[in-house]
Order: C-alpha cells, then structure tokens, then sequence
C-alpha cells in the first residue's frame, strides 16, 4: 500500500485515508519527532509531511484523498521550485486550501524511488535536512506526469507569483 515499502506487518496506528502501512507511519512519526523536538529541524517540517502524504495517495475515488494530493503536491512544487520566507509560503497555502475542490484526480505513479523507512535512519542526525530534501526532490520527479497540471493550478490560484 501507499509508498510500496515492503516491510514487516506490525501493529500501529495507520492515517484515515492516506493508506500505509504502520511501519512505514511509524518511520514517518520518527522523523517527525525529531522535527518537534529540534528548532533546527523545524524547516525540513513541511517538506517531510508534504512528500509522505504524496507518496500515499489513497484512493483517488476519494475527494478527500484527492483534494489532499493535490494540496501537497502544490505546496511541495512551491517548497522545491520557488521557495519563500515561512509567512509568504503560510499564505500562499492558505490560499491553495480555498480552492482544493476544484483540484481534480491524478495518475498516481507506480513506484517511488526513496521511502520514509530510507530517512527515518538519518532522523534527528546532521543528515536529517540533506536527506530529507532528497527525498522530496526524488519524490516530485516520480510525480513528474502531474507537473504540468500542478504548475497550472497553482499559477491560477496563488495569490503570489510562482516563478
Ligand atoms: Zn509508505
């Protein structure tokens, strides 16, 4: 399910709609934690939550799931290609949320080359932000189908200039 890690079934909490396995939640949780608990991991927050939801897409049946993919994959496009002080990108996001329903299903890709259960090892080390940046850039190229559609939506609904 989701990001495609295969890894031992253990018993844990598993998010409502985006579906992963609870392994892979928990290696999500550990790098969170480490982001909670550290203020110089505070920036590599955003990218970490955006690039997991992205890499569980749920079922694009679903209008919540699919109004979440898209929010993220927004805000990860904005993180990665034209990247602004926290308050600019806070209202560039609050303005993406404002029109979420009019994002539409995408083709979710098969496989994604780097997984959370890859960084969650570097969770809370020198690492951390190198390689979660990583995995995020290795993230939106496996969603390069959607780039186009995506660069599209966010230049209609930004409030800012999206380079
Ligand atoms: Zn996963």
């Amino acid at each position: 399910m989701g990001c495609g890690a295969v890894l031992p079934v253990t018993n844990g909490p598993i998010h409502a709609y985006m579906q992963s396995s609870p392994a892979c939640f928990a290696a999500f949780n550990s790098l969170l934690a480490a982001e909670y608990s550290s203020n110089n991991l505070l920036d590599a927050h955003r990218l970490t939550v955006d690039t997991w939801a992205v890499q569980h897409p749920g079922t694009q049946k679903d209008r919540r799931a699919v109004q979440s993919v898209g929010l993220h994959l927004a805000r990860l496009m904005l993180q990665l290609t034209s990247p602004r002080p926290p308050r600019e990108t806070n209202a560039v996001m609050l303005d993406f949320a404002q029109h979420k329903k009019t994002l539409r299903p995408l083709m979710v890709p098969v496989e994604f080359r780097v997984r959370a259960i890859d960084i969650a090892p570097f969770a809370g080390t020198s690492f951390h932000i190198s390689k979660v940046r990583e995995w995020a850039e290795a993230t939106w190229l496996d969603w390069s189908d959607a780039h186009q559609y995506i660069r599209s939506w966010v230049t209609e609904y930004a409030s800012l200039d999206v380079d």
